[in-house]
This record gives structure tokens, sequence and C-alpha cells, in this order.
């Protein structure tokens, strides 16, 4: 699975760092850095509970390994 954000319509809200840390920081103007682009099992959840938590909607999780 792959996480995909649309850097450029993220509002630097943070949401998405505070459900999952391990997968998602932010830059000196908030805008969301992508820590794992295929994070391990273990942390699916927590990037759900990010895409829910998103008020841009911009977080995006799919298959493949591109
Ligand atoms: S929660 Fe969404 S809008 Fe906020 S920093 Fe993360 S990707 Fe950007």
């Amino acid at each position: 699975m792959q996480v995909k954000v649309h850097t450029h319509k993220c509002i630097g809200a943070g949401a998405c760092v505070h459900a999952a840390p391990k997968v998602f920081d932010q830059d000196d103007q908030g805008i969301v850095i992508v820590l794992q682009k295929q994070p391990t099992a273990d942390l699916h959840a927590s990037v759900h509970e990010a895409i829910e938590a998103c008020p841009a909607a911009v977080i995006q999780f799919e298959a493949g390994d591109e």
C-alpha cells in the first residue's frame, strides 16, 4: 500500500501528524511531509485515521508500490 498526498492542497492542519506521527510530519510552513510512503502493516490503521482526520481530504492510501 502506498501513501499519496496532494501537498499543494494541504492546509497544514497537522491532523495527520497527530493521527500517524510515524508516517507524517510537517515542514516549516506546516505542509505535510510523508515519512513512510509504504508504511508497514502495523501502521495502516493510523494512516486510515489520518485520512479521516484530514480536513482538506488530501491523503490517499492506494494499492501499489510506485
Ligand atoms: S491533516 Fe491534511 S491538511 Fe492537515 S497537514 Fe495533514 S495532509 Fe495537510
